[in-house]
């Protein structure tokens, strides 16, 4: 179902009164994790006038120890809404297991399935059934291939709307996080007809290194990116070494215009 020869024409997903995967480059910035009312707030505001359409932060958080924060769980989506209601920008947000699936539904516009969870496929069966926009990450050691049979699942249950994010591989390299795998975007673009993201932040995660990976994810055919920016990373709580601050944000996204309007 997802594939190019059964669709030709790109799919376009609908997320309130956005359609992502068409002409414009649309951009969801935002915190790894939502931490207080004054950091999601002030980052929603950040965001949008630097040109981001939508707002990422996590609630519940898949981490790799169970000794780090795992996020502020409901308070953490209550907060989510109220920096919706407050800028407007539609929300996306991490559904870390189907126990809480309904409970992050009700409060984001986009579930986000993780990398981490790209192959849990009770998940992905009951984001298939329902009528929610999901950000499918691929997982951290997924070939293209089983990225695009992930997605199948989603879509046999009969949600369409599906948006796949390109975040990072592993790979002998240790310089940095992960190895942001680019190939990917034209491939993708070629095998499927669903948008396709990227997020240049786990992607690489190193902070000063972000921006000239955003810029690449786009010159490569992205329909638009996941970035996180904290208002000051050395004390954020998940991920700061690879948050922009608000000005670096700023300065990123004046490239990344540039780019998109070149092409
Ligand atoms: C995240 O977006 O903060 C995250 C945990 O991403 P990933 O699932 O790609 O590791
Ligand atoms: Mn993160």
């Amino acid at each position: 179902l997802v594939s190019r020869e059964v669709k030709q024409e790109d799919s376009q997903v609908r997320v309130g009164n956005l359609m992502l995967g068409g002409a414009a480059i649309h951009v969801i910035a935002g915190p790894c994790s939502v931490e207080s009312r004054e950091q999601i707030i002030s980052t929603a505001q950040a965001v949008k006038s630097a040109g981001a359409t939508m707002l990422r932060g996590g609630a519940f958080k898949p981490r790799t120890s169970p000794y780090e924060f795992q996020g502020l769980k409901g308070d953490g989506l209550a907060l989510l809404a109220e920096a919706r209601k407050e800028t407007g920008l539609l929300v996306t947000t991490e559904v870390k297991d189907t126990a809480t699936l309904a409970a992050v539904a009700e409060h984001t516009d986009i579930l986000q399935v993780g990398a981490r969870n790209m192959q849990n496929f009770s998940l992905l069966e009951a984001v298939g059934d329902t009528r929610k926009p999901v950000l499918l990450k691929r997982g951290i050691s997924a070939t293209i291939k089983e990225l695009l049979m992930a997605a199948e699942y989603i879509v046999a249950r009969g949600n369409t709307q599906v948006i796949l994010c390109e975040r990072g591989i592993r790979t002998f390299e240790n310089m940095t996080r992960n190895t942001l795998d680019l190939n990917a975007v034209p491939m993708l673009k070629a095998l499927t007809h669903l948008p396709v993201f990227v997020d240049p932040s786990h992607g690489i995660g190193v902070r000063k290194a972000v921006p000239a990976m955003m810029r690449a994810a786009v010159a490569a055919g992205a329909d638009g990116l996941i970035v996180e920016v904290h208002p000051d990373p050395p004390r954020a709580k998940s991920d700061g070494f690879q948050s922009l601050d608000f000005s670096e944000f700023e300065k990123a996204m004046g490239e990344v215009r540039a780019i998109a309007a070149a092409m």
